[in-house]
């Protein structure tokens, strides 16, 4: 990938315009002079020598003002079509949808192979586009998917390059969106959309700086949409947004009060109107109307414009359209309405599209002289109505909520796919967890991460995997087996060079080489080298930024270990074991509890002690009471010895006590029934009854306790076991489930959940995040814009739970985090659920053409068995986010374990071995996230900080305050010289942006003022992501 470069003088150079409030440079004193501060406003960032002296505010304002109106707006929309302002105008958007991944794999897509399963080949689609749209100025095109263009144009030759750079000049072709993929809205993480967006819109930046930048994001597909989504868009720069799905009643709500198009307020914490988005319904999907498709995919009768054919239709045609068109604008509030003119994979031919579309404008727009007919017809892109629906200056309405669950019918909840594939689900999200490590220690050991004595490591691969795996058809589980399993492929196939990376950028920073191994199985507790070895040393590095206390488990083969700590002293260890009730036995493992820096790692040696084999067995007390109690000092949760069940959590800090029982539960999922054929499936969720079968009514129990962990081990039945988990000094229960495979001999399809059933008087109420960031309330039985009927009382009800769900009564809160996306519920007070696999038997008609089965490797397996946790904190209202926020945030960036035998050797002559290390000089405040730390190019990281408090959070330790950090000499391994802040996506310095301003009913919000970027102290508001681009100094270089 080239150098990035924002077009306009070089990064670094104060005379900008209007740059000079947001780059700083260090000063030729060091960060020190930077330091200066007058009046509370930072001189600093000026510094540097000759550089000119800010402007009064006041006048900088007017500057900045000026250059929104004449300069920056303007030149997005400059190429857009003429309309007529007395006419109804019809936007015509040609365009494809390209999954990246669906029915064949991202390959088969791209090449066309497998026509048999789709026909369906995008570098077709790319060159047919290409040449047609040279053979008529007026023809336009949108393109979206930045997965198939980027490689696409790789392909070309330097002329065709060209030519395309002309085309999107002028505006003839134009990107919408400009993610990698267009991702899913339900089941994926904030951070990886952020990053999936960055990759996409990057690759645009390159290669066409500032004409490819798109200005309006295009979810056609994804099936219903977060407000975090649109809170995301909003901060990336994005002047609009448009889809296509949504609920069938909300949409003909919406078609009535005229409600298709208002202003997403997607924040509650974000000041208006930081996360405001425009946000359009698209009147038919994303599909052309009924009769005018004419793609080669499609049927419908071309346009006959000679009268002399017998098949002369033209007349008939314009008529139709004229209806069409006057009637589809009735639900919209200006004079203008857009007509998506393509679908999925569409324009492989694209002549035939455009040579009838050529037609249809012709003939419509004649008739204006013709006939007086008052409607004209246009070649636009999304963008160019935005434009002028943004030129109509209306009042738009604000909408607060989102948009789930979708249904396009009575018994159509598309609620299932929340749930689909947990395997890949959690694959996607531990992948997430494993190139955030990676992009660290690459910017925290610079080139030596690159190149090394392990070979060559390289981010780019997972990234690029991790980036399609959030296509709304990769983490939604609902393509075909086959590109499941692709999708798999190329996440190993992104972990191999970031393992490499890690070991370079390691043995760099520790001083000392090893023979690092990284055992990828120790969710099944798998790991050839800790298992045959009897000494080796195990690295823990930790990607928060703050010091963290984790406990190592291991699978091992000896029953006692002395394990020393980075100074070498002892610390405690142990070994379980436990056999199962089929007398099968589990390795043993050995757990000790690591302490590890921020931003860093910690080195521990571990060594076998020769020992007779002592066999751990659960501990049976002689007495035995009717209760069995796990404890540590702030959490007791009690089971009952006649069900095995839980049955109360205490928090015996707070003094809280909740009785409880939790237990697994499946759905028998409809094969359709007399009220509707809708059945069960990848996407759809539809349970025959509503009330669910438990999977036994008593689990046998058996129990570990000892000074590193007490467990309870339920087993429930053959498919369904349960480890309920406390470990001394924490805070939450975790409860380990493995769930499969799920028998499906019966015949019945069948969908797990995990029921938490307490007595707190919920109302009605329950709550879930939006992508892991914000907070949404749901009530059931209800949405908040329009009045429901309510027909699938389960499925109707579930919302994506990215990370974590939680009931409250006001003054009690249960909330229960996630390991990876689920669907959950609260279908009775008191009641919580989430639903941690699905096993299916029939299709439920979406497209993807198979039952979910997931029968396991090749195909042939019994079906697959899935392994997770649940992380369940009882807290009291008040307190409950400071617990949550930081426990999710440890669950997403979970510590790396690296193993190695003994026996290291120095990186070089001259480096000392160190067994510990912290990228960080001080650590972050808990209300501070590093959200992203990597390398953008050879001198330059990219930085977000993130505040991960909402207003209101954390009120008991005061965290949803402002929070303000000195980032000088923040980074041991570096030093920051420049800094500049961009938009979440990088796509322009942040004071470039100006997007286009709405007026809404709610009043008028007040535009951010001009701000001042100084590095010591950088200021974050709740919920606040800021974004820099840093040009750093390492401070020690490799020697070559
Ligand atoms: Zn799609």
């Amino acid at each position: 990938m080239p150098v990035h470069a924002w077009p306009g003088p070089a990064p670094g150079s104060t005379d900008w315009p209007g740059s000079g409030s947001g780059g700083w440079t260090m000063g030729a004193d060091g960060p020190a002079a930077a330091g200066d501060r007058a009046g509370g406003r930072a001189a600093g960032p000026w510094t540097s020598s000759g550089a000119p002296r800010l402007p009064p505010r006041s006048l900088l304002l007017l500057f900045f003002l000026l250059l929104a109106v004449l300069g920056v707006r303007a030149s997005s929309y400059k190429t857009c079509p003429k309309v007529q302002p007395d006419m109804l105008n019809v936007h015509l958007v040609a365009h494809t949808h390209d999954d990246v991944g669906w029915l064949k794999t991202v390959d088969q897509y791209f090449y066309g192979i497998h026509g048999n399963i789709q026909h369906a080949g995008v570098q077709y689609i790319l060159d047919s586009v290409v040449s047609s749209l040279l053979a008529d100025p007026t023809r336009r095109f949108i393109y979206v998917e930045i997965a198939f263009f980027s490689r696409w144009w790789k392909q070309q030759t330097r002329a065709t390059q060209e030519t395309v750079r002309e085309l999107v000049r002028q505006g003839r072709l134009e990107f919408a969106n400009g993610g990698w993929v267009m991702n899913d809205e339900a089941t994926t993480h904030y951070g990886a959309i952020v990053d999936q967006m960055t990759l996409g819109l990057r690759f645009l930046e390159d290669t066409f700086g500032s004409d490819g930048r798109p200005t309006v994001a295009w979810h056609i597909d994804p099936f219903g949409h977060s407000r975090e989504q649109a809170s995301l868009f909003a901060q990336m720069g994005f002047d609009g947004f448009f889809f296509g799905r949504l609920d069938y009643q909300d949409k003909m709500f919406r078609e009535n009060m005229r409600e298709m198009e208002q202003v997403w307020r997607a924040s509650s914490s974000l000041k208006p109107p930081a996360a405001d988005l425009f946000t359009g319904v698209l009147p038919n999907m994303y599909n052309p109307p009924d009769n005018l498709c004419w793609d080669v995919l499609c049927d419908d009768m071309p346009v006959v414009d000679d009268p002399r054919s017998p098949e002369y239709n033209a007349k008939e045609l314009v008529t139709y359209f004229l209806q069409l068109a006057t009637a589809q604008a009735r639900h919209y509030r200006t004079n203008h309405t857009i007509m998506t003119m393509g679908s999925d994979f569409q324009y492989e031919n694209a002549n035939m599209w455009f040579k009838n579309l050529d037609k249809l404008i012709h003939l419509v727009n004649s008739q204006q002289q013709a006939n007086g007919s008052q409607v004209h017809v246009l070649y636009s892109t999304p963008a160019c109505y935005l434009w002028e629906l943004n030129k109509a200056n209306l009042t738009w309405s604000v909408k607060q909520d989102d948009f789930f669950p979708y249904a396009d019918g009575s018994y159509k909840f598309w609620t299932g796919y929340f749930s689909s594939r947990p395997a890949l689900k959690r694959y996607e999200r531990l992948s997430y967890n494993f190139l955030q490590v990676c992009n660290q220690l690459e910017a925290l050991a610079g080139a030596a991460a690159i190149k090394g004595p392990y070979g060559l490591g390289d981010s780019a691969p997972l990234r690029e995997a991790m980036a399609v795996l959030q296509h709304h058809d990769a983490v939604t589980g609902t393509s075909k087996q086959h590109v499941a399993d692709d999708y798999a492929r190329q996440l190993a196939q992104g972990w191999g060079p970031c393992e490499v990376l890690l070991s370079n950028a390691l043995s760099w920073l520790s001083g000392s080489k090893d023979k690092f191994t990284f055992c990828r199985e120790l969710n099944v507790s798998n790991c050839p080298l800790t298992q045959t070895e009897e000494r080796f040393q195990v690295t823990i590095y930790n990607p928060l930024g703050r010091k963290l206390n984790w406990m190592v488990r291991l699978p091992v083969s000896g029953s006692i270990f002395l394990v020393k700590d980075p100074s070498g002293v002892t610390v405690p260890s142990k070994v379980v074991a436990l056999q199962d009730p089929e007398g099968q036995e589990h390795p043993p493992e050995l757990l000790f509890l690591a302490s590890v820096p921020a931003l860093g790692f910690s080195t521990y040696s571990v060594a076998q002690v020769p020992a007779r084999q002592v066999k751990v067995r659960p501990s049976q007390p002689r007495h035995q009471s009717p209760v069995l109690v796990i404890q540590n000092e702030h959490i007791r949760a009690s089971f009952s010895r006649d069900t095995g069940f839980l049955m109360e959590i205490e928090n015996l800090d707070e003094k809280l006590v909740l009785p409880i029982r939790q237990a697994f539960f499946w759905y028998n999922a409809s094969t359709g029934n007399n009220q509707s054929a809708q059945a069960s499936g990848a996407y759809i969720f539809r349970p025959s009854r509503s009330k669910p079968l438990p999977v036994r009514h008593w689990a046998e129990i058996r129990v570990i306790k000892n000074d590193l962990v007490q467990e309870v081990h339920q087993n429930f039945s053959a498919w369904c076991s349960q480890v309920v988990r406390l470990y001394p000094g924490q805070r939450h229960l975790e409860l380990e489930w493995t769930v499969g495979p799920i028998p499906v001999g019966d015949g019945w399809g069948k969908e797990v959940i995990s029921r938490f059933d307490t007595l707190l008087e919920t109302n009605g109420r329950f709550y879930t995040d939006s992508n892991g960031r914000e907070i949404l309330e749901r009530r059931r039985d209800y949405r908040p814009t329009w009045n429901l009927n309510q027909t699938e009382p389960v499925a109707g009800n579930y919302y994506p739970v990215t990370s974590r769900i939680y009931i409250t009564d006001g003054h009690m809160q249960l909330t229960v985090l996630t390991d990876r996306s689920q669907g959950g519920s609260s279908l009775s007070d008191g009641s919580l659920e989430l639903m941690v696999h699905r096993r299916l038997l029939l299709d439920d008609a979406r497209g993807v053409g198979e039952p979910l089965q997931e029968a396991g490797p090749d195909g042939q397996g019994p079906g697959l068995w899935v392994r997770g946790r649940h992380l369940v904190l009882l807290n009291t209202a008040r307190a409950a986010a400071s617990q949550h926020r930081l426990l999710a945030e440890e669950v997403v960036m979970a510590p790396q374990v690296v193993l190695a035998p003994m026996g290291s050797v120095p990186y070089s002559l001259e480096t000392t071995q160190q067994t510990q290390f912290s990228g960080l000089l001080r650590e972050l405040p808990p209300a501070v996230h590093l959200l992203t730390l990597a390398r953008w190019d050879p001198e330059t990281l990219l930085l977000r900080l993130e505040h991960q408090f909402a207003v209101g959070e954390g009120s008991d330790r005061n965290l949803s305050s402002p929070v303000t950090l000195d980032l000088r000499d923040l980074f041991t391994t570096f030093t920051i010289t420049h800094l500049q802040e961009t938009t979440l996506a990088v796509t322009q310095p942040r004071d470039r942006v100006s997007r286009l301003q709405w007026t809404t009913k709610t009043g008028p919000v007040t535009q951010a003022e001009p701000f001042f970027l100084d590095p010591a102290a950088i200021t974050l508001q709740p919920m606040e992501i800021r974004t820099f681009l840093a040009s750093v100094q390492w401070k020690k270089a490799i020697k070559t």
